[in-house]
């Protein structure tokens, strides 16, 4: 009845090939944010049906290592060609669960397929090494392998993307993947499930469920099977994953969390500062790890972006991401919404100056209003830890030594943003600043082509980029001797 409403609303999850409900059959609610309503369930799987899952994946493993990295590449292909087919469709299904507005939604399905196209043309230059040996009758190999079953655990924020980044280079390099998608956001991780079958994946290549996410976690974490953990979401639950996998001595990749310092300087372009500012800030109402945490406003020109940043953020159609003009839509659910009202209490209460919103949007819900606080310090909460909402400090800074320090004084280092027409100061800002990713003069920087990663608490490893398919695979060194000069 409910798979009726919308084409690609599953609601059991995908364990070697078949869609089943948990052992217990007991089932999570998954809610709308928009407007509260329950959209339908998905299983509450616990550690059996993990541990049924893993040994699918292993058994699919076997094959797809033996499978030519062309025929895995034109898997992948089918992959990326049904998602674009069915974009439209898909973006519904994640703004009805995530809230985003739809043309983000449309974007991240985009990105999707662009990411599963990226690692389809990865899959087939995964070269070795031949190495000039010491020794004349001897010769010297580097060679790459799948590294095995991998377990994926992925966030809310970007409930489709997060999943491509891991899936695709996953099948890429040859491993098979059990993939548990955030509890409040598994639609869209399951439609994954129903391209894979449609796209002919073998059963158990990619493996999806639903349900308890410590318990799940711990199997993916503790089962000798799983040779690679992969995970995206707060450095939190990050470090609890890395203690699990250190037990098995696992390869892990950790995606965690960020504090973005958006960097804006006298001489930069303002109307192009501004743009980006707004994309960096509010982009799915301000719910990426990536999104701008920190504006960092020269003393000279800090009145006039302070003015310009109110009036832009205050003109934001706020509502229901279904509607093709909203630009900011809900928050994800009360807790979310119960920590941008903390953070903007704090930072009042030690002198912050609300230039626009500062409360919960009239709508209700989830909503809250595109926020500007200026006289933003140190002291306040927000400095070291993550927004996660549509609330944009700004501080004054008068030099680079001053602003670098600023912008670096903190346990994350995911994401920094830079406005500067001076050439010498963009190498000097590039350099100085300790972050994994650096936009000058850009404010939405992922693309598949590049490694996306964090320094710092912010994490280890690269999804995307030529680095991207690196992590699944293992590399062994073979020495050929005995062979005569
Ligand atoms: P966020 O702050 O973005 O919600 P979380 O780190 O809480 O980030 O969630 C990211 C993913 O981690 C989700 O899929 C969630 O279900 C999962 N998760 C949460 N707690 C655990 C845990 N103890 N073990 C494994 N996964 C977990």
């Amino acid at each position: 009845m409910l798979d009726n409403r919308h084409p690609l609303l599953r609601e059991t999850c995908f364990i070697a090939g078949s869609w089943t409900g948990a052992d217990s059959g007991e089932t999570i609610d998954v809610i709308n944010p928009a407007n509260g309503q329950v959209i339908g369930t998905v299983p509450k799987c616990g550690r059996a049906e993990t541990r049924r899952a893993i040994e699918a994946a292993q058994d699919a493993y076997l094959g797809l290592r033996k499978m030519t990295a062309l025929k895995r590449a034109d898997m992948l292909m089918r992959l990326h060609d049904l998602v674009l087919e069915h974009r439209d469709s898909l973006a519904q299904l994640l703004t009805m669960e995530q809230g985003k507005p739809l043309s983000e939604a449309r974007g991240e399905v985009t990105g999707s397929a662009g990411y599963v196209r990226w690692f389809a043309e990865e899959a087939r230059r995964v070269y070795g090494d031949v190495v000039p040996s010491p020794i004349a009758s001897r010769r010297i190999l580097v060679i790459k392998e799948p590294v095995g079953v991998v377990g994926a655990i992925t966030p809310w924020n970007f409930p489709s993307s997060m999943i491509a980044r891991k899936l695709a280079p996953a099948i890429a390099a040859g491993c098979a993947i059990v993939i548990k998608p955030a509890e409040f956001t598994p639609y869209s991780g399951l439609a994954w499930g129903i391209l894979c079958e449609k796209a002919g994946f073998p059963a158990g290549a990619v493996n999806i469920l639903t349900g308890d996410s410590s318990e799940i976690g711990k199997e993916l974490c503790e089962h000798p099977l799983v040779r690679k953990i992969t995970f995206t979401g707060s450095t939190r639950v990050g470090k609890i994953l890395l203690q699990q996998a250190a037990v098995g001595v696992k390869k892990v990749s950790m995606e965690l969390g960020g504090n973005a310092p958006f960097i804006v300087f006298e001489d930069a372009d303002l109307e192009k500062a501004l743009a980006g500012a707004m994309a960096a800030k509010f982009r799915n109402a301000g719910q990426t790890c990536v999104c701008t945490n920190r504006f960092y406003v020269a003393d000279v020109i800090h009145d006039q972006f302070v003015e310009r940043l109110t009036a832009l953020s205050a003109a934001m159609p706020v509502g229901d991401g279904a509607k093709e003009e909203t630009v900011v839509g809900p928050l994800i659910n009360q807790a979310a919404l119960g920590k941008v009202e903390e953070l903007v209490a704090d930072a009042v209460e030690k002198g912050g100056r609300v230039t626009t919103g500062g409360k919960r949007h009239a709508l209700g819900g989830t909503f809250y209003e595109p926020t500007v606080i200026t006289d933003a310090r140190r002291d306040m909460r927000f400095t070291t830890e993550e927004i996660f909402g549509p609330v944009a400090p700004v501080y004054r800074f008068s030099s680079e030594d001053e602003v670098i320090a600023m912008a670096n004084a903190t346990d994350f280092g995911l994401a920094a943003f830079v406005y500067t027409a001076d050439l010498g100061r963009a190498f000097r800002m590039m350099e100085g600043l300790k972050y994994g990713l650096i936009g000058i003069n850009e404010g939405v920087i992922a693309t598949p082509e590049a490694p996306f990663g964090g320094l710092k608490q912010s994490g280890l490893g690269k999804e995307g980029g030529h680095q991207g398919i690196a992590d699944y695979l293992d590399e062994k060194y073979i020495a050929i001797g005995g062979l005569g000069v």
